[in-house]
């Protein structure tokens, strides 16, 4: 083996040393982690069913979490005699597959970062240890089941699961892992992935708060108002979402409108824009839009002016 190839081999993260560093670095960036318990599983750990298949559908790249996870897990893992109570889970890719250990760490604050949201939101089930429910598993993976069936793609907005609280948290504790390793912004959250701006731009919009409450529990900054800037930031990226979605839906109102023209007589014409009217109201609603004719520019029809 030359240099080259002992180099590249000893970059691969193991399992061993990858939990061994997120073992060392969540303490370290808040209270939580140094009260509760965390857990890795991996996806090639002989997970039930559900848990399994979810990982599969979330791709090469599918860590996850949710509240309330261990739950779930805790049969399996009375079975194998390692039930430790009540913990944080996240269900991780073999580290093979990530390029470096860094890429790994970034996943697990991205991963406890949702664990703070579930919190905040007040989700989680009691910390108290108590007998598992073996049931909840198999309801678990019907409730996911259904909630796969009725996805509708281009319904879901693309930063769903990654809003506000989530970005908030997961910056905050970047930011706060960077005093001992060098997480990468990129990937963690926000971008063009999620559909709204880069994360370096929501940290600025953090402003002084990372610094003056650098030694505050996340949970506490959670409940607390977030900076105006970030907010705007968000709420700003919430409006251009919604305006282009509107704009599509205007084009494609346009097209019906124009074929009901064309064949007066076509129910099937006459339906398809009644169904688009009626899609273009809850979009309005939904995200609290002006009722504005934002006809593309390139129709040239009316005047079009982005909203503000
Ligand atoms: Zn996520």
């Amino acid at each position: 083996m030359n240099r080259k190839e002992r180099r590249a081999r000893k970059a691969v993260p193991r399992k061993y040393d990858v939990v061994q560093y997120a073992n060392e670095l969540l303490p370290r960036l808040d209270m939580r982690y140094v009260t509760r318990p965390f857990r890795i599983l991996w996806v090639d750990d002989g997970l039930p069913a559900p848990l399994a298949d979810r990982a599969a559908w979330l791709g090469n790249r599918s860590c996850f979490t949710a509240a309330n996870l261990d739950w779930l897990v805790q049969p399996l893992l009375e079975e194998r005699g390692q039930w430790a109570g009540p913990c944080d889970v996240f269900i991780m890719r073999e580290p093979e597959l990530f390029y470096h250990a860094i890429d790994f760490l970034n996943v697990v604050i991205h991963e406890a970062a949702h664990q703070f949201e579930f919190a905040a939101d007040g989700c989680l089930r009691s910390t108290v240890d108590t007998p598992a429910d073996p049931l909840a598993l198999k309801r678990w993976g019907e409730q996911q089941a259904e909630l796969e069936a009725a996805y509708v793609p281009g319904q879901v907005m693309p930063w769903t699961g990654h809003g506000k609280i989530f970005i908030r948290a997961s910056l905050t504790l970047a930011w706060r892992a960077r005093r001992f390793v060098g997480v990468p912004l990129s990937g963690l959250c926000c971008g063009r992935r999620y559909g709204i701006t880069h994360a370096r731009h929501y940290e600025r919009a953090l402003g002084t708060e990372l610094m003056d409450r650098k030694d505050e529990s996340l949970e506490a900054i959670l409940r607390s108002p977030a900076p105006p800037e970030f907010v705007r930031l968000f709420a700003s990226d919430r409006r251009a979402y919604a305006t282009i979605q509107l704009q599509r839906l205007d084009e494609q109102l346009f097209y019906a409108r124009r074929l009901v023209k064309k064949y007066p007589r076509s129910v099937q014409a006459m339906e398809n824009v009644g169904r688009l009217e009626c899609a273009r109201a809850v979009h309005i609603a939904r995200f609290d839009l002006d009722d504005v004719s934002i006809l593309p520019r390139a129709l040239g029809l009316v005047a079009w002016r982005p909203m503000q």
